[in-house]
């Protein structure tokens, strides 16, 4: 079977591999001219390293497995780290039970209900219920109005913006699970992995095996449109060229899925009313001294322009990043937003204010580099009764389908729940993959395939 798949992020690549292992001949179609998406590398001047920050949890067992079976699983490295906050201008390590109980923001009786919410975050399976209730009366109900104003409110707003006023208790309650599943059940500690080399290295490796097994990776090419043909299968344009494929698999966001597919293939909205992002600036700094001890800092503080400090050499050794450590400092905003417009210069300008008030100490001579990376569609934005907006896997062509992060109505963005999504796809749907080579498999229908299969618009 001829499949065509729109987008070389994680869930294009890791689907495309898939299939190909399968028999199938695939061709991966990716706008940019390296594959990986949110997830690809950047060069940082001394090393390489992930455009934006990632960590594996322990509780990752759909990516831990697709990293084993693309033969990765020897270079996953776990590291013991640490958490932290920063309030009131200084840091607090909130890393065990007892540095929790001593954090001063929140007292006694908050604690404990702040407790028993994740503990009961654990427990909860009906999230439908949870996308009817905004997030905030959510959290007051549950942590009480004090805890709510002096964690909940100001980390809100940190992440979302002013539209924290929109986003359902989904939001939070997949946002607390995950991040306590990073937490050794016994130790009560904090485990993190990374692969040695980082994404770049998981993206070489599938770019490899794709192609080993007879798929094809076109880099720099923009999908413009995705057209039925008259007797089954798909056009895919782009530039001057049309392809024919007999199914196609598209994995970019909602607003190219749009743009690119006509109403015969899918009906979706996007934006206000419909799908809506949250982009990321994400500043990186490169430095010859840590920053931080802890893996995250959420910051509650209105003064400072990023959400949150990630020292990524506390879970990285220095060695793999040439002796550098390497931090990030992203701020979310909705994706029209035009702070994330802003030219490198003047965010550099906004981040470095920033800088000063939190660290003080630092100097121009400790900075080996600082980076600006962006990225416009990034989360969906998990307004009330968001799992009613998302495109469906299938859709009304039976030979194009959708599979992308917006459809994660239940989870935080991650690449566990990509490689789950890639899962669970070719459980449910791998057998309509093969369909209509049998069908239409005649060696007429065949030639009639090849033939078609690349035509130049006039
Ligand atoms: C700041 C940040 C931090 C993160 N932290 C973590 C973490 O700690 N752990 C974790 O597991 N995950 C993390 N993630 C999430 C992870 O990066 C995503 O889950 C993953 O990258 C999503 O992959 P995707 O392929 O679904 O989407 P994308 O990466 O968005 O891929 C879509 C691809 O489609 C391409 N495309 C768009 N239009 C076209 C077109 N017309 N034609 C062809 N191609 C097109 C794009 O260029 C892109 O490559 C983080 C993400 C960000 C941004």
């Amino acid at each position: 079977m001829k499949i065509g798949i729109i987008g070389g992020g994680f869930m294009g690549m890791a689907l495309a591999y898939r299939l190909a292992r399968r028999g199938h001949a695939v061709t991966v179609f990716e706008r940019d001219n390296q594959v990986g998406g949110l997830a690809t590398y950047h060069d940082y001047g001394p090393f390489f390293w992930d455009r934006f920050y990632h960590c594996i949890l322990p509780s990752d067992t759909h990516l831990i497995r697709f990293l084993n079976e693309v033969g990765l699983g020897d270079q996953l490295r776990w590291t013991r780290t640490l958490t932290g906050f920063y309030v009131d201008r200084r840091f607090y390590s909130i890393s065990s039970n007892l540095e929790f109980l001593r954090f001063p923001l929140v007292g006694l009786w908050g604690k404990i209900r702040l407790a028993l919410t994740i503990l009961y975050c654990a427990r909860i399976r009906d999230w439908q219920r949870l996308e009817r209730i905004p997030v905030e009366e959510w959290l007051i109900h549950t942590c009480g109005r004090a805890t709510y104003e002096k964690l909940w409110k100001p980390l809100l707003l940190a992440k979302l913006g002013d539209s924290y006023r929109r986003v359902s208790a989904v939001f939070i309650w997949s946002y607390i699970k995950r991040l306590f599943s990073a937490r050794d059940a016994a130790a009560k500690r904090e485990h993190l992995g990374h692969i040695s080399g980082g994404y770049k290295a998981v993206f070489e490796r599938l770019e490899k095996l794709i192609r080993s097994a007879g798929g094809d990776i076109r880099m720099g090419v923009a999908v413009k449109h995705i057209d039925p043909r008259p007797k089954g299968g798909l056009w895919v344009s782009h530039d001057q060229e049309r392809e024919a494929f007999d199914k196609v698999i598209f994995t970019s966001p909602v607003n190219v899925l749009q743009e690119v597919a006509g109403g015969e293939l899918v009906r979706v909205a996007n934006g206000e009313g419909g799908v809506e992002y949250l982009g990321v600036v994400c500043a990186v700094l490169v430095t010859r001294k840590p920053l931080v001890p802890y893996y995250v800092v959420n910051i509650a503080d209105g003064r400072i322009p990023f959400t949150g400090v990630i020292g990524m050499s506390n879970l990285v050794s220095p060695q793999e990043l040439g002796g550098y450590h390497l931090t990030y400092l992203p701020k979310y905003v909705l994706s029209g937003d035009p702070f994330l417009r802003r030219t490198d210069d003047q965010l550099r300008r906004v981040f470095s204010d920033g800088l000063r008030l939190m660290f003080p100490g630092l100097t121009a001579d400790d900075i080996q580099g600082l980076h600006i990376n962006r990225a416009f569609k990034v989360q969906p934005l998990q307004v009330l009764n968001y799992s009613s907006l998302i495109p469906r896997v299938t859709t009304r062509h039976e030979d194009f389908f959708v599979l992308n992060t917006a459809q994660f109505v239940n989870a935080t963005l991650n690449n566990n729940e990509v490689a789950r999504a890639v899962d669970e796809f070719l459980r449910d749907y791998g057998n309509r993959l093969e369909d209509r080579e049998v069908s239409a498999g005649s060696p007429a229908a065949c030639q009639e395939r090849l033939r078609g299969s690349k035509v130049v618009i006039q």
